[in-house]
C-alpha cells in the first residue's frame, strides 16, 4: 500500500504501534510525565514494515509528526516519537554534510565541543489583538519568532491588520539546548582542522550531554536563516534537528582491531624484549633520550584508575614534563607522541581558544545569541587520551588554577550562571616548557628555573630536564644522526621498498597504536 496522505500515514504508523509495539506504547503511558519519549528501534520497524521504515528516513519530519499523532490518538498524550539504531548507512561525518542530505534523517558521530545553558523557548506563541482583544495561536518552528501578520478570522478575530502583544504566561515553552559537535580529533590525522555542526535539542534531550562527551546524533539536516540586524543572507547555516543521542561509552571505538591485528598483537606482547622494542618505535629519528622516550612509552600505555572504598579514586594515567633549553626535541617528541596515541590533542599552553586547556564558561554571541556557552578545552577532548601541550608555562592564569583539580582529580568543575557541570578529563599530560629565562642557568637549581609553581609541578609524575651542553663526541653522534636521517628520508622518496633499520620504528606507528589501544581497552 503506497504511502499517499497524511492521513494514511497515521493510520499506518497506529497500525504499527497496534501490532506490534503495544507494550511499549502502554509503558510509555504509565510513565508519562517523567518520560516523555517512545525509542524505537529502526531495525524493528524494518522487519515489520520496511516502506515505512524507508519512508522515514526520507521524510522525517512527516514521519515523525505522523507517528506522535498516531501515539497521541492511541493514548492521548503529547509524547515524542525517537529513532534509535539508524542504518550505517545514513552515517555521514560532519565534513561530508552537503545538500542532499536536507531534510533527511542521518546520525553524525563526534565529540561535543561546547553546550549552551538550557532555555525556554516558545512552542505555541500566543498573541492578543491589541483592537479587538482576541487571542490568536501562532506555532513556533524557527529560532526567530513569527508575528500574526492580521487578526486572522479563523481563530476567531476580527481580520484587521493589527498590533499584537505577546501572552508569555499563556504561550506553551519547551526546553532547548544548542551544542557544538566536532568532529573526533581520532579522525583527523595531519593536523586537519575540526569541522564542526550545530545540534538542537529539545524537551528531554537538554542537558543530557557535557562538553567533552563523544556521542551520535541521529536527526534531521536542515538549513537556518542567517541574518545580521535587518539584512538576511542568501546563505544558510547548516544545523541539525536531533530526534535522539546516543552516548559512546567504549574508549577508542574508531580504532577497528582485526582479528589479524589482535593475533600479531597476542604474538608480540609474548616477547621478552617487547619494551625495547617498543621504545624502538618511539621517535627513532631522534637521537638519545632513552630514557625520556621509555617514560613516554609507559605514559602511552598508562596504569588502571583505582576506586578505594572510601570513595576516592587513584588515577592511573602519568603526568610527564619535559623542561628544557631550546632545541632539544621538546616539541618534536610531543608531536610524535599525539601522532602515535590512539587519542590525543596537541596544543600550545598560550592557545588562541577561549576554553584553553581545562573549560570556560563565557556569555557567547556567535554561538549562542547571548546564551552561556560552555566549552570544552584540551584536557577535556582529551578525556582517555593524551594531552600533548607545548609551551605550558605560557599557559593563562586561569588555566593555572583549574589545572591542578584536572590533573589530580581528573575532571574540571565550572560553575558560573546558568552554567553547573564536571567534566572528565580522564588524560594523561605531556607537557614541554622552557627555562624561565629561556635557557637553564648553571649556577641555579633546575627547580627554580622552571616556570611553573611548585603546587603543580608536583603533580608530574617524571620531570625531565633537557639540557643543552656542549659536548663534543655526543654532539657530533647527534649531528650524524641528524644528518643520516635526512639522507634516509631523501631516499625514502625516491625508493618504496627501502630497508634501513636505523631509524625505522621497530613496530610501525599504525601497528603501536591498535596495540595501544588494545591494551588499554581489554587489559
Ligand atoms: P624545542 O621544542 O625543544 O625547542 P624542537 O623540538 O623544536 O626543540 O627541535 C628543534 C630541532 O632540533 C628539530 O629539528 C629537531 O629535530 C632537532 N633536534 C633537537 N634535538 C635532537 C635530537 N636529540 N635528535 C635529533 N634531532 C634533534
Ligand atoms: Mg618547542
Amino acid at each position: 500500500m503506497a504511502i499517499t496522505d497524511l492521513e494514511s500515514l497515521i493510520e499506518r504508523w497506529e497500525r504499527f504501534f497496534y501490532d506490534y509495539y503495544k507494550e511499549e506504547i502502554e509503558e510509555a503511558s504509565v510513565y508519562y510525565p517523567e518520560r516523555r519519549s517512545l525509542f524505537l528501534d529502526y531495525w524493528k520497524l524494518s522487519i515489520y514494515d520496511l516502506e515505512l521504515a524507508e519512508y522515514l528516513l526520507e521524510n522525517p519530519y512527516r514521519s515523525i509528526y505522523c507517528a506522535e499523532k498516531a501515539i497521541k490518538n492511541t493514548i492521548d498524550l503529547p509524547i515524542h516519537f525517537r529513532l534509535k539504531n539508524i542504518p550505517e548507512t545514513k552515517k555521514v561525518e560532519i565534513r561530508n554534510l552537503r545538500a542532499q542530505h536536507l531534510g533527511k534523517f542521518i546520525s553524525v558521530d563526534g565529540l561535543v565541543k561546547k553546550v549552551t545553558e538550557v532555555r525556554p523557548k516558545l512552542e505555541d506563541a500566543l498573541f492578543e489583538c491589541r483592537k479587538c482583544g482576541n487571542t490568536i495561536k501562532i506555532p513556533q518552528q524557527e529560532n526567530i519568532l513569527v508575528e500574526p501578520v492580521e487578526c486572522y478570522k479563523d481563530q476567531g478575530g476580527c481580520g484587521r491588520k493589527s498590533s499584537f502583544k505577546l501572552l508569555t504566561e499563556k504561550s506553551r515553552f519547551i526546553d532547548a539546548q544548542k551544542i557544538e559537535l566536532q568532529e573526533s580529533p581520532e579522525g583527523l590525522r595531519g593536523g586537519a582542522q575540526p569541522m564542526r555542526v550545530v545540534v538542537y535539542l529539545e524537551d528531554d534531550l537538554v542537558g543530557q550531554v557535557v562538553p567533552g562527551d563523544r556521542i551520535s546524533v541521529n536527526g534531521i539536516l536542515r538549513v537556518q536563516a542567517r541574518r545580521s540586524g535587518r539584512i538576511k543572507f542568501s546563505e544558510f547555516n547548516r544545523v541539525i534537528d536531533a530526534n535522539s543521542i546516543e552516548i559512546k561509552e567504549q574508549a577508542f571505538e574508531e580504532i577497528q582491531i582485526s582479528e589479524e591485528d589482535e593475533r600479531r598483537i597476542i604474538e608480540v606482547s609474548k616477547d621478552p624484549l617487547l619494551v625495547q622494542k617498543i621504545v624502538a618505535s618511539i621517535a627513532p629519528t631522534i637521537y638519545g633520550l632513552e630514557m625520556e622516550k621509555e617514560a613516554l612509552a609507559m605514559q602511552l600505555f598508562g596504569g588502571v584508575p583505582k576506586k578505594m572504598p572510601d570513595g576516592t579514586r587513584i588515577r592511573g594515567d602519568i603526568h610527564i614534563l619535559l623542561v628544557g633549553d631550546p632545541g632539544t626535541a621538546k616539541s618534536q617528541l610531543l608531536r610524535y607522541i599525539s601522532e602515535l596515541a590512539p587519542r590525543s590533542i596537541y596544543t600550545s599552553g598560550k592557545s588562541s581558544s577561549a576554553a584553553g586547556l581545562t573549560a570556560s564558561a563565557l556569555k557567547s554571541d556567535e554561538f549562542g545569541e547571548g546564551n552561556w556557552t560552555l566549552e570544552a578545552g584540551a584536557l577535556v577532548l582529551a578525556d582517555l587520551g593524551i594531552a600533548c601541550v607545548d609551551e605550558l608555562d605560557k599557559m593563562s592564569p586561569k588555566d593555572r588554577e583549574a589545572l591542578h583539580q584536572a590533573m589530580e582529580q581528573q575532571e574540571i568543575s565550572v560553575a558560573k550562571a546558568g552554567i553547573n557541570a564536571t567534566l572528565k578529563a580522564r588524560c594523561a599530560l605531556l607537557g614541554a616548557a622552557n627555562p624561565r629565562l629561556g635557557r637553564f642557568d648553571k649556577a641555579a637549581t633546575i627547580v627554580d628555573q622552571i616556570n611553573i609553581p611548585p603546587t603543580l609541578l608536583s603533580r608530574f609524575d617524571l620531570i625531565f630536564p633537557l639540557t643543552d651542553k656542549p659536548d663534543k663526541a655526543r654532539d657530533e653522534e647527534m649531528a650524524t644522526h641528524i644528518l643520516e636521517a635526512h639522507k634516509y628520508g631523501e631516499r625514502l622518496q625516491k625508493e618504496k621498498n627501502l630497508e634501513i633499520e636505523k631509524m625505522r620504528p621497530f613496530f610501525e606507528p599504525e601497528f603501536l597504536r591498535k596495540y595501544i589501544a588494545y591494551a588499554k581497552r581489554n587489559i
